[in-house]
């Protein structure tokens, strides 16, 4: 650190040295969880507007021996950076085809992918292998991309997205809402779905253009025959609100929070006899 100069120059020192430390110390310590299995996924039911569940989306999950839970959103995207968000990737996609193609129920299973995984991974030979090892009908597989992946290169991104379609897996657009040009991205791209973010779910009540917003992207999403979801979802007002407009999924805490799959087990019917 600098020793003389400006006390805010010594501080803007100090403070990028700690960031820096910070995430060294993430990647030294995600590494080696990664390489003795240490991670966990959490599973988080999707249910149809009429309670009944129909899908889990898998979260990655983190627990530091000193640190506590470590949030995905805080070590995806030093994974990210580092290029280690490839291996986790392929670990929790693995894992999540795994556990769901042990399921007694045929509940989908969504799975997120990160925009690295669209620049520098095979994507559609890795799920096809994924596909094949664990026996999982392709149909079941949600995978679920942010604007990001495509915007970095768009050609790319559509030969990849319809190769993946060719092998029979939905494709998500996530967080719908949050990007900058989501509506041409819903013309050019073949997805299956949209899930509004969960930023305009929680105005449901307190801001009137968010209604406006959740009302105009359910008419988009059926109009282009694509299923749409709600994110967070939290009170029955809420609830209430999207089943009026005829929003066909709800995801969020009203319906379950994320959770070691064995706590949902009357969902996917693997009763654990006694
Ligand atoms: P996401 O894909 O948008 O996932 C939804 C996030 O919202 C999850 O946070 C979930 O726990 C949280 N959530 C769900 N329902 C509610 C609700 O009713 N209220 C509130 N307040 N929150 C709710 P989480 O698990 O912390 O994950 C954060 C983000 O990290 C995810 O956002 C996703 O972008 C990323 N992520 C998590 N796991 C993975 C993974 O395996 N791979 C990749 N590439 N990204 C992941
Ligand atoms: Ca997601
Ligand atoms: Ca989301
Ligand atoms: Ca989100």
């Amino acid at each position: 650190a600098k020793r003389d100069g400006p006390e805010s120059i010594r501080f803007f020192d100090t403070e990028m040295e700690r960031r820096i430390r910070h995430r060294a110390c993430i990647q030294r310590d995600l590494q080696s969880t990664i390489e003795r299995n240490g991670l966990d996924l959490h599973y988080q039911p999707v249910a149809l507007d009429t309670g009944e569940v129909v899908a889990f989306e898998a979260l990655a999950r983190w627990y530091h021996p000193k640190k506590g839970n470590i949030s995905p959103g805080d070590f995806i995207p030093i994974a990210e950076e580092s290029g280690q968000i490839l291996q986790l990737s392929r670990w929790v996609l693995r894992q999540a085809c795994q556990q769901a193609a042990s399921w007694k129920r045929p509940l989908d299973i969504a799975v997120n992918l990160s925009p690295v995984q669209f620049q520098h991974e095979d994507l559609p030979a890795l799920i096809g292998s994924v596909l094949s090892e664990t026996g999982l009908a392709p149909k079941r597989l949600e995978l679920e991309i942010t604007e990001g992946a495509l915007i970095l290169d768009c050609d790319r991104a559509l030969v990849t997205l319809t190769k993946l379609r060719k092998i029979g897996v939905q494709i998500v657009l996530d967080d719908f809402g949050t990007g900058y040009s989501s509506l041409s991205y819903l013309r050019d791209f073949p997805f299956s779905k949209i899930k509004i973010d969960r930023s305009f779910i929680e105005k449901i009540g307190v801001q009137d253009s968010a209604k406006a917003i959740i009302h105009a992207v359910i008419g988009l999403g059926h109009s282009m025959k694509m299923a749409v979801t709600a994110e967070g979802v939290e009170t029955e007002e809420q609830l209430k609100y999207l089943r009026d407009e005829g929003c066909d999924l709800i995801q969020g805490y009203l319906i379950g929070r994320p959770a070691p799959i064995e706590s949902y087990a009357t969902l996917t019917g693997n009763i654990v006899s006694p």
